[in-house]
């Protein structure tokens, strides 16, 4: 996957570093009927707009043929599963097909609304149907008396059986009914216009689809039985039945994703061309000696990805490398083997973590564990005083700290080093894109540091390759040997006072426990007020008696670092605080964490708690205090306690609470996608990052081959691909560069 293998630029052709441009010859549609020029004329060119309807398409952003045929339904109903008057289900949502007899309108007493009522039948029956707000469909049923409708059978006292329409179709016959009956579709806005109206304007706009470009191979199309692009789109808006309707979503779904991950992968390969670093060779004598010192043997998982770390750092382009692993999994361990690759023969590495907690816990175990090999240990964080801040600042230039810890503050405090070679991130989600590029930047000689992420947030695969699809990544995907499950319980108000005892009773066995308070989410100042109230109570309360401490975001910094490592040291028995645990802190003698307002939390978020305990040797448990028993609410915190894999809980929360409460910052890539959807999508996502892969091996084979050119066939191989690489890049340019600097 590197240039540095083959000594030269990724792109075998012209000097540009990304994907060639196409050639004339090149060109994959160029048959000479195709115009696609014509589909940038404005809507007006069709019959029946004017401009009152012009105007309403404007408003839903349709100004040209493109736009109109793009005006995509989202899902599709089906006419066919129609009932009858007669067989009218009270208080369900059906689908009608009747005549309407005669119409009425009149106004609501007390709210003026204009009702439009209706005389209805089939052959089974009749039935009043009512309209709010469109009396002026009066005259067009007038015309087209066959339509079909939606809604709902409801009962009126004093009125009798009604049929609340939400939705209708008028029929009117001829060309149109043809479409109709089949399925109906269903778009996501109409604004003003009628359904009607559009489907008249896509029927004449339709004959001009087949000059849409076709960006994806035919022989990709052939391979995966998918309809040319123009027939795709036709489909969806005119489908016959409903598996024809799927397939052609399936279609413009898969070519969003796949064009999506050639954007990804093209940039990725564009970094890797511009992008030098300097190559650490095999690992020498001191990684192995810091191995060997482990009091623990690595997981088959941690030598698996300390391998791909050391094959990265051979490389002449930097590492950018994503290590995920569930919480527990070890990632430290393997964080500080890379740091330890850095910084072997010479040279610095710097690991920045989101709290001083995190800093200061990396801080002690790295010192402790690497002094014996005679590694200078340095940290750098806000709450030192100014005097000291500016004294490791000075090392970290002169090169007399080989390993910096910090947080922020080694971006805000502008660090040079004397020679930086690698960075480790804990916690990246914790950081915004430009703070961790801003670490890279630290070398004068204009080459970058290699770089590991760590995130302990277990996003699916097929999630990381579209939101973090320009790293690498690797996955421990293995816990440490010894790891009893956590007990995970529900605890409703009635059997809180047994909970405690229970807390008591670890605390009275020498154990630890935590106890986190209800998450709010308006701001830290609030939450602080929340966790002094509970600790208040508590204190004075179920824990009285106990050691028992106070942590959260308003404190001090330093007094945020005592109080840690009080509670590490087994000082504190009891910790309470808010959801500021959450990341990385490790004391393996803490067996119970209980969760106030759990309801509160989201599945990952509970997780990571969760992964605070269970540390040890000894048994621990996971308690979740809910305040109503809620049925929903129930479900979801059941299915926690019955689940200890984050991926699986990642998976829920994603498809409960959708891919913007997950993933923060990055979420403008979910939200872009037009057809496609994370969720839905994702067997298609891991499909179409496949594909982008193997065209990029065809590539690099060319490239690899003596003459650089590769063989006839394998050239218009990737000559078919062009068009597609040409519509990522102008389809997702933008998103790229937007994720870039989030
Ligand atoms: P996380 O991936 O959540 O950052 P940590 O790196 O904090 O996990 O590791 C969790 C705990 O597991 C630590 O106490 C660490 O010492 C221990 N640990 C890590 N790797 C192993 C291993 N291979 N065998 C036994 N214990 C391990
Ligand atoms: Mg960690």
């Amino acid at each position: 996957m590197r240039n540095a293998a083959h000594g030269g630029p990724f792109y075998p052709l012209g000097a540009t570093t990304r994907f060639p441009r196409p050639g004339p010859e090149l060109r994959h549609n160029s048959k000479a009927s195709l115009q696609p020029a014509l589909l940038e004329q404005p809507v007006a060119v069709l019959r029946g707009v004017g401009r009152d309807t012009g105007r309403r398409l404007g408003q839903l952003d349709i100004h040209t043929i493109r736009d109109l045929l793009f005006h995509l339904p989202f899902r599709h109903e089906s006419a066919t599963d129609l009932v009858t008057i007669a067989s009218l289900p009270e208080k369900e949502e059906v689908n009608l097909k009747v005549r309407v007899v005669s119409c009425a309108v009149h106004e609501t007493l007390r709210r003026r609304i204009k009702v439009l009522e209706a005389l209805v039948s089939d052959d089974t029956g009749s039935i009043v149907a009512v309209w709010y707000n469109q009396a002026y469909l009066e005259t067009a049923f007038r015309e087209h008396p066959e339509v079909l409708l939606r809604g709902m059978l409801v009962r009126k006292r004093q009125r009798g059986p009604l049929f609340v329409v939400r939705r209708h179709e008028i029929l009117g016959g001829g060309e149109e009914s043809r479409h109709i009956l089949g399925l109906i579709p269903v778009y996501p806005s109409t604004g003003d216009l009628s359904v009607r109206t559009i489907r008249n304007l896509l029927h004449s706009a339709a004959p001009l689809a087949r000059h849409l470009p076709e960006p994806l191979p035919s022989e990709l199309l052939a391979r995966r039985g998918y309809p040319r692009k123009a027939e795709a789109i036709l489909a969806c808006h005119f489908p016959t039945v409903s598996r024809e309707a799927q397939a052609a979503r399936e279609r413009l779904a898969f070519e969003e994703l796949l064009l999506l991950q050639l954007a990804l992968i093209e940039r990725r390969h564009q970094l890797d061309c511009e992008q030098t670093a300097l190559p650490l060779g095999p690992p020498g004598e001191l990684a192995g000696a810091f191995l060997a010192g482990l009091p623990y043997r690595p997981t088959a998982a941690q030598l698996r990805v300390m391998g791909e770390i050391d094959a990265d750092l051979a490389q002449s382009v930097p590492m950018r490398r994503l290590l995920h692993g569930d919480v527990g999994s070890g990632k430290t361990v393997v964080a500080a083997y890379a740091l330890v690759r850095a910084v072997e023969k010479g040279g610095q590495a710097a690991l920045m973590a989101p709290t001083e907690v995190l800093a200061d816990q990396h801080y002690v175990g790295l010192r402790d564990r690497l002094a014996q090999h005679g590694i200078r240990v340095g940290l750098l964080k806000g709450s030192l005083p100014a005097s000291e801040r500016r004294a490791i600042r000075v090392s970290a230039a002169k090169g007399q700290v080989d390993i910096l810890i910090g947080t922020h503050a080694l971006i805000q405090e502008g660090v040079r080093f004397h020679d930086l070679r690698l960075v480790v991130v804990d916690e990246q989600h914790r950081f915004g894109v430009r703070q961790r590029e801003a670490m890279l930047l630290a070398r004068p000689d204009g080459r970058r540091p290699h770089t590991l992420h760590m995130s302990a947030t277990p996003i699916p695969r097929t999630l990381s390759l579209t939101l973090y699809g320009d790293l690498d990544v690797s996955v421990l995907d293995e816990m440490p040997p010894g790891r009893q499950p956590v007990k995970t319980r529900l605890v409703f108000p009635r059997a809180e006072s047994r909970m405690w005892e229970f807390v008591r009773g670890q605390l009275n066995k020498g154990r630890q426990a935590y106890v986190v308070c209800p998450l709010i989410e308006e701001s830290e100042a609030l939450q602080a007020v929340s966790a002094n109230e509970t600790f208040r109570r508590l204190s004075a309360s179920e824990l009285e008696g106990f050691r028992v401490g106070l942590l959260h975001g308003q404190l001090p910094a330093a007094e945020k670092g005592a109080v840690m490592s009080a509670f590490a040291a087994g000082q504190l028995q009891v910790l309470i605080s808010t959801s500021v645990i959450e990341v990385g802190i490790d004391v393996a003698n803490a067996t119970v964490m209980v969760i106030l307002g759990a309801r509160r939390f989201g599945l990952s978020q509970l997780h990571q708690l969760r992964g605070r305990v269970g540390r040890g040797a000894h048994e621990s448990y996971c308690l979740l205090a809910v305040e109503e028993e809620d049925p929903a609410v129930a479900d979801r915190l059941a299915l926690f306690a019955r689940t200890s894999d984050g991926f699986v809980l990642a998976e829920a929360d994603l498809a409960l609470r959708g891919a913007g409460q997950l993933f923060g910052e990055r979420q403008s890539g979910a939200s872009d996608l037009l057809v496609a959807s994370l969720v839905r999508d994702r067997h298609l996502l891991e499909e179409a990052r496949a594909e982008a892969e193997r065209l990029l091996a065809l590539w690099e084979g060319r490239q690899a081959s003596p003459a650089g050119v590769g063989s006839g066939q394998e050239s218009s191989a990737i000559a078919a691909w062009l068009p597609a690489v040409e519509a990522a890049r102008s389809r997702f340019g933008d998103l790229i560069s937007r994720m870039e600097r989030a």
